[in-house]
């Protein structure tokens, strides 16, 4: 599909903030041309941060508060969160299930998520245990669990019917087959990245979070290949076939 025409779009990520970091300017190109956009956090965040003195519980209530001021910036509609401890996530079939239920509720024709494999090439942040493990559950739970009517029948006692997704996103560098002009957005992916307060170092030790730092490089780099200021890439997994509305690859 072109990404003018996709008007669901689900995305499933580890992290609270790492849906900013990584497409924040996508979802905001997103809900700007009117597509409804949700998120599912597989963690709660609980471990993240460098404060030792503050409870599970005190943290995880700061970073949904963080990740729904962030969704407001960018548009989101609504954040799910599955609920697991962060450095826990692990591919099982129980995470699966829980994704399922997601793609079956929002019935996505997108879905947006992390890179399932380790990326040398990258900063290795980038390749946080939970991140692979979000994305890779992500897939199985897309291809082919969702569409399955066989697949996880619970779910159809509570009414979540099968679904096909048509299309999956991952953040890429140099296979990248879909870049994203964020430039007119690209502020707004700045204001959503800053709500995550809590994690931007500056008091607790850490260097201060800035732009210029991560992620303006990746960015301008990604932008310089279609010779816009700023940009976001992706590698675009085909799960189901539709003919391409009529016009201009947008
Ligand atoms: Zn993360």
């Amino acid at each position: 599909m072109y990404f003018k025409d996709y008007r669901r779009v689900l995305a499933v990520f580890a992290h609270p903030d790492d849906a900013e970091f990584q497409f924040g300017g996508t979802v905001a190109a997103l809900t700007r041309r009117g597509a409804e956009v949700n998120y599912v956090c597989c963690t709660d965040g609980s471990r993240g941060g460098t404060d030792p003195s503050m409870t599970d519980a005190e943290l995880t209530a700061i970073r949904a508060a963080e990740q729904r001021a962030a969704a407001d910036v960018l548009g989101v509609k609504e954040v799910r969160y599955l609920g697991r401890k962060n450095g826990t996530l692990e591919v099982t079939e129980d995470l699966r299930h829980d994704i399922v239920r997601e793609i079956r509720r929002y019935k996505p024709q997108l879905i947006l998520t992390m890179a399932p494999f380790r990326v040398l090439d990258m900063p290795i942040s980038l390749s946080h245990a939970d991140h692979m493990a979000a994305a890779e559950a992500t897939l199985i739970a897309t291809y082919p669990e969702a569409s399955s009517p066989r697949a996880y029948t619970d779910l159809l006692d509570e009414g979540f019917e099968p679904h096909r997704v048509n299309d999956v996103w991952i953040p890429a560098n140099g296979d990248a087959d879909r870049i994203i002009d964020v430039t007119d957005v690209v502020e707004l992916k700045a204001r959503a990245i800053k709500c995550h307060t809590s994690q931007l170092g500056g008091k607790t030790g850490k260097p201060a979070w800035s732009f210029d730092d991560r992620p303006g490089p990746a960015l301008r780099a990604a932008g310089a290949k279609i010779g816009v200021a700023f940009a976001e890439s992706f590698r675009s997994i085909e799960i189901l076939k539709t003919e391409p509305a009529k016009g201009p690859q947008v």
